[in-house]
């Protein structure tokens, strides 16, 4: 079976990330939503590494399901419950898994299915799922190609950077953004940034 550690280290370190970028991600929120993108993370994260400096777990999805309840009910809002599942799936995917390229690209996939069926979010509607998306891509493609665990998500993160950036010149049509309608163009959207982010900390600590 597969090790606990590498997970605890990836949500640890992400908590990290969301928390130096919390006020950065509020400000992106600022602009086409209600600014509270990064409050929202760093206080469901942090609330993460509570659960983790409490509780020992002996299996990753056990871990990872925790967590995405903790997210589903700390973060709030749009981002919550879409993060939430995302872990809540990932977690349920590798159940009894090792941990190689493949068996993480599935998690990976099964994850982002749950952000879809709870978002119905589609390519190009300015969300977390124009950063997931391409990072998704990215990923089958490197493994199709032999990568290894971290080549693979080096790729996702720089495939999901460049979906984040993407999205700044389109229009909103999920989410409070879309209330702005043509208004939101220009805009960089928070959730692909934090998208961004976790992978970013999955491909630094995951490998
Ligand atoms: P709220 O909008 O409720 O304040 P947050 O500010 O925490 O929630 O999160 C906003 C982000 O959630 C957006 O930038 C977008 O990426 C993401 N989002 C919103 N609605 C959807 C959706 N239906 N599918 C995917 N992502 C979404
Ligand atoms: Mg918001
Ligand atoms: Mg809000």
């Amino acid at each position: 079976s597969m090790g606990v550690d590498s997970f605890v280290n990836w949500l640890r370190d992400t908590a990290g990330s969301l928390h130096e970028n919390a006020a950065y991600l509020t400000e992106l929120d600022s602009a086409i939503g209600d600014a509270d993108h990064g409050a929202n993370m760093d206080r469901g994260f942090q609330a993460v590494v509570g659960l983790l400096d409490e509780t020992t777990f002996d299996s990753a999805d056990d871990l990872l399901k925790k967590a995405g309840m903790t997210l589903v009910s700390k973060v709030g809002g749009a981002s919550g419950p879409l993060y939430g599942t995302f872990f809540l799936r990932f977690g349920t995917a590798l159940a009894g898994a090792d941990l190689t390229p493949e068996t993480l690209g599935k998690a990976l996939h099964a994850g982002v299915e749950g952000v879809l069926a709870r978002g119905k979010a589609e390519l190009g509607d300015k969300t977390m799922y124009d950063a997931w998306a391409p990072a998704l891509d990215a990923y089958d493609a490197a493994v199709a190609d032999g990568a290894d665990l971290g080549t693979a998500l080096g790729a996702a993160a720089e495939a999901a950077a460049k979906g984040r950036d993407a999205t700044i010149p389109l229009v909103a049509r999920k989410g409070r953004a879309s209330y702005l309608g043509d208004r939101s163009a220009g805009h960089q959207d928070p959730g692909a940034t934090s998208t961004t982010l976790i992978l970013e900390s999955a491909a630094r600590t995951l490998p």
